[in-house]
């Protein structure tokens, strides 16, 4: 038994989310692999949700504990963790500050005014644009911004990039684990892998702990959309040990288990490749299921190529993860001008 009940949280999502089956994708894959989503992208009333409340529920806590009295927080220009802590900021009655990196090389006329920097204006954040490139790591531009409401007579409360590195950034997704092993004895079933998106770590590290319970970490299948992955993979190996420590695993997690297939990232983070698109149209057509061109593409078009590879051995089942992230995609507008 993981230990995670022992940690406090605020409810940001509505709960469980759903995990359902995917019948047209199945047939159109070959039939061979039986494929499931697990619907993190509409987990919540807040600004249309995602993975990154999953992980601030457990971090909303020590910040009210704290005392304090505004969120900031780092991402991209498009960033869905940064919409995520500006609509907790909201709900809670605090000031948020974001500050926004010029993460990706894409130009779009409206890439900086629509979708996930719209909604993070409308819910009252404040939004500053710096022109640092992508890094998931530390950074200046984030210490300078907690300083400036420090500074400014204000308590500010700092959550790093994808709340990743906080210290209780991994147990959400070892809460996901546990959900989908009490659905999985509702359904009569057991997946063989699970498909998740990666690239500031805690999903996946939050995944690998919860499955090494049951034996399952290297079933869990990370798909770089960093383009970094040497980093990104050192990040979840910190994050595995540590949120395996906070909820008492009892072992070290191997190297073996933790998986992470770095060929989706190209041709950089935030920059959908051909592949990545042609990923994006087939779950919008098969499904209705909407996926992003920086995170949830990348992780489609990873997991259409491992079933079309044989990766999966027949009769398998397979659960992708579905993070959210659709909002970005309106930063896309010229891409996606024909469909
Ligand atoms: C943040 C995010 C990811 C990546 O999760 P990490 O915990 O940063 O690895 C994947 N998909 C979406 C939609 C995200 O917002």
């Amino acid at each position: 038994m993981l230990r995670l009940q022992k940690f406090e949280t605020y409810k940001l999502t509505f709960g469980p989310t759903p995990i359902e089956f995917l019948p047209r994708m199945t047939a159109a894959l070959g039939g061979q692999v039986q494929i499931f989503a697990k619907r993190d992208d509409c987990n919540s009333g807040l600004a249309f949700g995602g993975n990154k409340l999953r992980k601030l529920e457990y971090i909303v806590p020590d910040a009210i504990a704290a005392g304090a009295d505004t969120l900031v927080s780092i991402g991209g220009v498009q960033s869905n963790h940064t919409r995520m802590v500006a609509a907790t900021a909201a709900k809670l009655g605090m000031k948020c500050v974001v500050v926004q990196e010029s993460w990706v090389p894409h130009e779009d006329a409206v890439y900086d005014r629509v979708g996930n920097i719209l909604l993070t204006r409308l819910m009252g954040a404040d939004s500053r644009i710096v022109p640092d490139g992508f890094d998931i790591g530390i950074r200046r531009s984030w210490e300078d911004a907690i300083e400036s409401v420090r500074a400014a007579g204000g308590k500010p409360y700092g959550i790093p990039a994808g709340a990743s590195v906080h210290k209780f950034g991994g147990l959400g997704y070892v809460g996901f684990a546990e959900e989908v092993r009490a659905q999985e004895s509702q359904m009569g079933l057991r997946f063989d892998y699970i498909i998740v998106c990666v690239v500031t770590g805690s999903t996946q590290a939050g995944m690998v702990v919860g499955f090494a319970a049951d034996g399952r970490a290297d079933r869990v299948i990370g798909i770089d959309a960093s383009g970094t992955p040497a980093q990104t993979r050192a990040q979840v190996r910190q994050i595995v040990d540590q949120t395996a420590e906070l909820v008492e695993l009892g072992r070290r997690v191997t190297e073996e288990e933790i998986v992470i297939l770095e060929d989706y990232a190209y041709p950089a983070y935030g920059v959908p490749s051909a592949e990545t698109n042609d990923a994006i149209r087939f779950a919008a057509r098969t499904e209705a299921m909407i996926t992003d061109p920086v995170y949830e593409g990348k992780s489609m078009q990873g997991m259409m190529d491992l079933v079309r590879k044989g990766f999966f051995p027949a009769g398998s089942t397979v659960l992708y993860a579905h993070l959210g992230g659709a909002p970005a995609i309106n930063g896309y507008s010229y891409t996606y001008r024909n469909g």
